[in-house]
């Protein structure tokens, strides 16, 4: 009874949420990638000219195949942009591309929500196949602590999903902050905010849905304990 009503409550807003909030991210880049820059400044350019200002010359740019695949990698210190970003000299793209050089930012930095994110990224990576699983078996051969393992994996998937919005939200307004200083007139600049701000609704979505997902969790703990 308790996850029904649950599920109707919190759960199901959140991923439609979510839903609402990748068409949007889409809709909203999509319209954007027609709207160019006075300067024809493409995103590639903006990336790099950002780089050296910043005194990092050595981080690289990549073109990468795909759509909206754009990110940088703190491994090989690269920021890869999608060719519609690389190439592209519309306000979405150069919103995108500065974006991904916040992240270039605050790995040189040391921005501690980043190296924070870094370190969960392992445990993130293994936990949808290990948290629940770990849970469910615990719970059929009553085992308490694989439960809590499962719990502790399951928490820090967690916090790695709500520890990305103040990576994102940061790396976007770095780049706000940059374009608005000569790369971007005050108009231009509106519309790339309304794509990095459709961005950031995708990442609080994702955060509502693994928030929710883990509540489910623990109530199903509990729940069963009672039984
Ligand atoms: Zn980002």
């Amino acid at each position: 009874m308790v996850f029904h009503s649950f599920y109707l409550i919190l759960l199901v807003p959140a991923i439609l949420l979510s839903l609402y909030a990748q068409f949007k991210v889409q809709s909203t880049f999509k319209k954007y990638l027609t709207v160019n820059n006075s300067k024809g400044l493409t995103g590639a350019m903006v990336a790099r000219t950002i780089l050296d200002r910043q005194g990092m010359p050595d981080v690289e740019i990549e073109q990468v195949d795909g759509y909206l695949s754009d990110h940088y990698d703190p491994q090989t210190r690269t920021v890869r942009l999608s060719p519609e970003v690389y190439n592209g000299t519309s306000v979405s793209s150069l919103g995108v591309a500065a974006h991904e050089t916040g992240h270039a930012i605050q790995h040189n930095i040391r921005y501690l929500p980043l190296s924070i994110r870094s370190i969960l990224v392992p445990i993130a990576n293994i936990s949808s196949w290990t948290a629940i699983p770990l849970i469910i078996m615990g719970l059929i051969i009553q085992q308490i602590g694989l439960i809590i393992i499962g719990i502790i994996i399951f928490s820090l998937a967690v916090a790695f999903q709500l520890i990305t919005l103040p990576v994102e939200i940061n790396a976007s307004k770095r780049a706000l902050a940059i374009l608005s200083d000569g790369f971007l007139t005050p108009d231009e600049l509106k519309h790339t905010k309304k794509v990095l701000s459709a961005a950031s609704m995708t990442y609080v979505a994702a955060g509502t849905v693994a928030f929710a997902e883990f509540l489910k969790s623990i109530l199903q703990f509990f729940n069963s304990r009672n039984d």
